[in-house]
């Protein structure tokens, strides 16, 4: 009897979690083929709030989607483990060995085989070999990270709070999440006043550091002007034209010889795919190791290999690493591939529906722009229309993995917790 094909994705994040979905309700369920997702983690987080994990502004469990409880209800398999090799002659990939919080081996290494395999295993800040960053500096790629900043603010907050002391917190990179960043841990600060026994809150002193001339570079200048101007209201430093050239345990220094001191200091600056791709068998890499693909999403060099989100690089024709495009190309994926394995018929060319873009500076303000460029929000309802639509985003995510009925639920949890939990982490 012939062996069911096997489809193996590698990551499950807003590509990889939707493809793995989809197909699993159409091809898993069919019995059609075999889909396997592995993630170095057993959840799923919605990476655009990882800012909001690591200021402590989110923190609920129903932000989070476990990996087996989705393969369980779609059709496909989970295994957790991080991918450390590809042998593409025997399409096969290895995963590294599953340790236990105290050091144990819970699962060994693996071999997984495939007939196709997905790679959408993200992308991490780039410190560009930026001496003292990697020793120095805080990262929030990951819910680790984020979860391993939250830590280092609390406890720093607290000690500010207590010795009424101020804060300094620098963070590199003017982009969405450095941006947003700022603005959220503002917003900590307010919510942690709260908790404080009437105690006065310490000043929070945060510094953003942009190489560039401005901030937000992927929106209108409009909107980096605006937000600056909002960013400096809630007494954030932006200092664009700032080119970093080190970081030690006190602060950066800056290339024109000045220093920014800071008790917190984080990249946030930055694109490149995880180290690992350089192990993938000599696939075809950009210099910030991403993998090259054509216009249909494969690989150049291998027929069998597809990668879509920010490990991926359309040399044809190059989109920005946001949600939005790996949210797309998985949807683009996961509707023709079904066709592909039924009948051998080739993926489409995938081409990029730009919907615009939000940027939301925690409560405080936010602005959009459509995909002809016309800015909304700001003004006197401080960005309600792109606040809201910036949570509408996170929402539709939550349906679609979700559906529906459960979707809606995971709504009404969530908007009930508030009158149940405090607004901000505080273990
Ligand atoms: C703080 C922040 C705010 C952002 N805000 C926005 C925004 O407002 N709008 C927007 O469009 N974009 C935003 N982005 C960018 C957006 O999050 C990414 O473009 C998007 O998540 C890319 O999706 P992906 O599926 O390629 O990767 P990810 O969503 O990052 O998923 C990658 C997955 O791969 C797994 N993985 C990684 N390495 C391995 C390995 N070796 N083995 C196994 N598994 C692995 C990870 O655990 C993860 O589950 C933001 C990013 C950040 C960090």
């Amino acid at each position: 009897m012939a062996e069911t094909f096997r489809i193996v994705i590698v990551g499950g994040g807003v590509a990889g979690l939707a493809m793995a979905t989809r197909l699993g309700n159409n091809l898993g369920r069919a019995g059609q083929a075999e889909i396997t997702l592995v993630d170095k983690s057993f959840a799923h987080v919605w990476k655009p709030m990882l800012h909001c994990f690591a200021a402590g502004t989110a923190q609920n469990e129903n932000d989070r989607i476990m990996f087996m409880a989705q393969a369980a209800r779609h059709h496909f398999e989970f295994w957790p483990g991080e991918i450390t090799s590809l042998d593409r002659a025997a399409r096969t990939l290895t995963l590294a060995p599953v340790m236990s919080a105290d050091g144990q081996e819970v699962l060994g290494e693996r071999h997984v085989r495939y007939d196709l395999i997905l790679l959408s295993i993200g992308s991490r800040a780039n410190d560009f070999r930026t001496p003292g960053v990697s020793e120095h500096c805080l990262f929030i790629d990951n819910l680790i990270e984020a979860g391993s900043f939250n830590e280092k603010f609390r406890m720093a907050l607290l000690r500010s709070f207590a010795d009424n002391e101020e804060l300094n917190i620098a963070i590199v990179g003017g982009g969405a999440t450095g941006t947003q960043l700022a603005a959220e841990l503002h917003k900590a600060l307010d919510f942690a006043a709260l908790y404080s026994f009437g105690q006065k809150p310490p000043k929070l002193k945060v510094t953003l550091l942009e190489a560039g001339p401005r901030i937000l570079p992927a929106f209108p200048e409009e909107v980096s002007i605006a937000a600056t101007r909002q960013l400096e209201a809630i007494d954030v430093t932006v200092r664009a034209g700032a080119m970093v050239s080190g970081a030690d345990e006190n602060g950066f220094l800056l290339k024109d010889g000045t220093r920014v001191d800071a008790k917190l200091r984080v990249w946030a600056a930055g694109v490149k795919a995880p180290d690992v791709t350089a192990q993938f068998g000599g696939l075809k890499l950009t210099r910030s190791g991403q993998i090259e693909v054509n216009p249909s999403l494969q690989a150049m060099d291998d027929e069998f290999i597809y990668a879509v989100g920010d490990c991926s690089f359309i040399a044809a024709s190059p989109v920005a690493p946001t949600a939005q495009a790996a949210r797309q190309q998985a949807h683009h994926l996961a509707r023709h591939i079904p066709a592909l394995v039924r009948s051998g018929r080739p993926i489409p060319p995938w081409t990029f529906q730009n919907k615009g873009a939000i940027v939301a500076l925690g409560s405080y303000n936010g602005w959009g722009t459509f995909s002809g460029g016309t800015v909304f929000g700001g003004g006197w309802l401080h960005g309600l229309s792109a606040r809201l639509g910036h949570m509408a985003l996170y929402r539709q995510h939550q349906f679609e993995l979700y559906g529906p009925w459960r979707g809606a639920v995971a709504c009404i949890v969530d908007w009930l917790d508030r009158f149940v939990r405090p607004p901000i982490r505080l273990d």
